[in-house]
């Protein structure tokens, strides 16, 4: 099957490579679509993610959607020809976590996609029974690898509680960051304001219905506004954005006793961050690590309704071939992208 390998840092090859042979339980997906996400741009970019190095060529990809080529004789499996939205995660499912019900931070997950396991930028995958999910004609084959971020925007509201009401913000306005707004505004939540350094992407925060949206460097406006509409300041402020001067803005921009929830991925390792505001205030800082199995189905209910619009935010669509445009066209944010994904 062709497959794009990462061979070194910002080169793809695409080769012939021999299509996957499904271990017990898994069937074989044909992928349809898979969405470039920012980890798969920082081992784009540098070959690496913190202590996660890639020597080998890799076979990148795990934000995907298809149809089933082969059950492989599976019980309870879809039939083939079946669309589905797959979870990446394939959890060990005996560990203390995956048994309290807490798989996303199971130690021995299997995560599509991420070295040393194979993902999705390729004809074929084979892909555990359980992390498929039927995915219903109102989702479009381009919104279907949308649905991996949205079920994190989910798990996200979810470790949040009730979110009614309450005065939010979000740093970011990627996919990660656009999707937990819409999330957010579904939930009830008034999102009092959004920051972006990419003019395309606080338009389009804007018109997706965000009150306001502005640049991180604006600090005397964004604190004008959020004294006006919050008083005291928000009362979650989600960081989505991975960068270092967010994460401390969201520190410092946050209510007494509010909470910052850091869902953007810091590819460097150690961060300098000061927390004496945070202290002095006793914000609480909740971390979020991808989302649970039972967020996708929730995910894609609201994407089928239509109470989350994914389909402004699947913006661009590459064949294979051109997997490095697509790469190069998401790093670099141009022609206003949300998201790129490649057609194997
Ligand atoms: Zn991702
Ligand atoms: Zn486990």
């Amino acid at each position: 099957m062709k497959a794009a390998l990462l061979t070194a840092p910002q080169t793809f090859q695409i080769e012939s490579i021999p299509p996957p042979q499904p271990k017990e339980g898994e069937v074989i997906v044909r992928v349809k679509r898979a969405g470039v996400c920012g980890s798969d741009i920082h081992f784009y970019e540098a070959g690496r993610i913190g202590e996660t190095v890639l020597t080998d060529p890799f076979l990148m990809g795990h934000e995907f959607s298809g149809v089933i080529e082969d059950a492989c004789g599976v019980s309870g499996a879809p039939q083939e020809g079946a669309r589905v939205a797959v979870d990446p995660a394939v959890h060990c499912g005996v560990c203390p976590f995956c048994l309290a019900g807490r798989p996303n931070i199971c130690p021995d997950v299997k995560f599509t996609g991420f070295p040393p396991y194979s993902g999705a930028f390729a004809e074929y995958i084979s892909i555990p029974v359980q992390n498929v999910y039927p995915m219903p004609d109102e989702i479009s084959d381009d919104c279907g690898p949308l649905l991996e971020t949205l079920a994190v925007a989910v798990h996200t509201l979810e470790l949040m509680g009730d979110v009614q009401g309450k005065n939010c913000a979000v740093l970011g306005a990627g996919p990660v960051g656009m999707l937990t707004m819409l999330t957010l505004r579904h939930y009830g939540a008034n999102v009092r304001f959004l920051t972006e350094p990419v003019k395309d992407r606080r338009e389009k925060a804007m018109q997706l219905g965000c009150e306001f949206a502005f640049d991180p460097a604006q600090t005397d406006e964004i604190e004008d506004h959020s004294k006006r509409t919050t008083n005291y300041g928000p009362d979650i402020i989600f960081e989505t954005a991975g960068e270092p001067e967010s994460y401390q803005a969201a520190l410092e921009w946050v209510r007494p006793g509010g909470t910052v929830c850091i869902i953007g991925i810091y590819p460097q390792g150690a961060m300098p961050l000061d927390f004496t505001a945070a202290r002095r205030k006793e914000a609480v800082i909740q971390l979020v690590r991808r989302s649970l199995p039972h967020n996708y189905p929730e995910a894609i209910r609201l994407a089928a309704e239509g109470a989350i619009d994914l389909p402004p935010l699947a913006t661009h669509n590459f064949p294979l071939e051109r997997i490095g445009d697509a790469f190069s066209t998401a790093h670099h944010k141009t022609d206003g992208v949300i998201k790129a994904l490649v057609s194997p």
